[in-house]
């Protein structure tokens, strides 16, 4: 048997289509098992259409190589003439059939089908570059991370945990969400970084309500310093717009302000119940559902700033040493190397 994959926007590519098709080729090649024996596709029909139950049907021939012998009008008469001889009650309807039988001719070769899926959409994995994703052990980062995947990247993670303050299931919790995307996009390495120091400084040298902001912008310095090692182009997060205190428009102006790379937010026009439902069919919902202590609840301030400016940000950084605490952390990162 053998699997046609139709695809949509990589059909608007000029000169360099051909390297998307082979990436994308290469990928489906990854995830595919062979089906060996090509007498299969031959018995396919008398073999299959038993099994599928229908008293009207279609015929839909397509010919890719219009050098075929016949046009798709008279193949659609063949076959649908051999089905009429198997099940002599069936009638053909071209409007509203039971089975849609489909044909394509392709180099010479006809396949047929019964059903058509809609794949992920998209650009193959590996087309546009690396990027790096901040990931949580939440429902949204997974998403943020799959959706550029989707357009083409690949990604490498690095995940903030408070550890021993926070529990060896919550790190494993996010190893294996990494994992989930790995059908993906294959090989990546997941950078955990031990964050507990930074939290405990900031916790005792910086006022309470900008805690939360001020934890993101050591993520965003950390996070930078290892996507500028990995030559990665970007940093990716799962903010959405409004969701937190942390993710207000101000807030998210304060946290982009120390880094340089594009800081890109997938997510930031999606509602929650869009997000999780994106997260059920990537398959890392029940993942993110299982109990999680992130590093940012431990040491959470009662009520987090919904407005901390960047220079109010820069102020309540005073009195910590920025670069000192973001060096040593950068010397304590376990780097985790995946394969599939
Ligand atoms: P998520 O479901 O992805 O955890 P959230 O709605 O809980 O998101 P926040 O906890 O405010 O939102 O986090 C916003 C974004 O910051 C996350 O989507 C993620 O990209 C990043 N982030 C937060 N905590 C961590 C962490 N411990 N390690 C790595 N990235 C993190
Ligand atoms: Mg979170």
């Amino acid at each position: 048997m053998k699997t046609v994959i139709h695809y949509a926007e990589l059909g608007l590519k000029g000169k360099n289509r051909p390297y998307f098709e082979i990436r994308l080729a290469e990928n489906i090649r990854r995830l595919l098992l062979p089906l060996g024996d090509p007498d299969v596709r031959r018995q396919l029909l008398a073999a299959e259409l038993p099994a599928m139950k229908f008293t009207s049907f279609a015929c839909r021939a397509r010919r890719m190589h219009k050098d075929f012998a016949l046009t798709s009008e008279q193949i659609n008469r063949e076959l649908g003439a051999f089905v009429q001889g198997l099940f002599p009650a069936a009638s053909v309807d071209l409007d509203t059939p039971d089975l849609e039988i489909f044909i394509e001719v392709v180099n010479r070769e006809m396949l047929v089908y019964f059903r058509k899926e809609a794949g992920p959409g998209g650009l193959p994995a590996g087309t546009a570059g690396r990027v790096v994703t901040l990931l949580s052990g939440g429902i949204d980062s997974p998403v943020a991370a799959w959706r550029m995947i989707r357009r083409g990247c690949k990604t490498n993670f690095v995940h903030f945990h408070s550890m021993p303050f926070t529990s060896q299931a919550s790190v494993d919790k996010v190893r294996e969400l990494a994992q989930k995307l790995e059908p993906w996009q294959g090989a990546y390495r997941l950078h955990m970084v031990p964050f507990g120091e930074v939290q405990q400084e900031i916790v005792t040298n910086s006022p309470q309500e900008f805690r939360i902001i001020l934890y993101r912008r050591f993520m965003m310095r950390i996070g930078e310093a290892i996507a500028r090692r990995e030559n990665a182009h970007a940093l990716i997060t799962g903010d959405s717009l409004g969701q937190v205190a942390s993710q207000t428009l101000t807030n998210l102006e304060t946290v982009n302000a120390v880094a340089l790379l594009p800081v890109l937010r997938p997510l930031i026009g999606m509602d929650k119940q869009e997000i999780i439902d994106t997260a059920r069919r990537i398959g890392t919902y029940d993942v993110s559902a299982l109990p999680h202590d992130d590093c940012c609840s431990f040491l959470m301030p009662r009520s987090p700033a919904t407005a901390c400016t960047p220079d109010k940000a820069a102020e309540a950084e005073k009195g910590l040493d920025v670069d000192r605490l973001v060096k040593e952390t950068l010397s304590k990162v376990v780097e985790e190397r995946v394969t599939a």
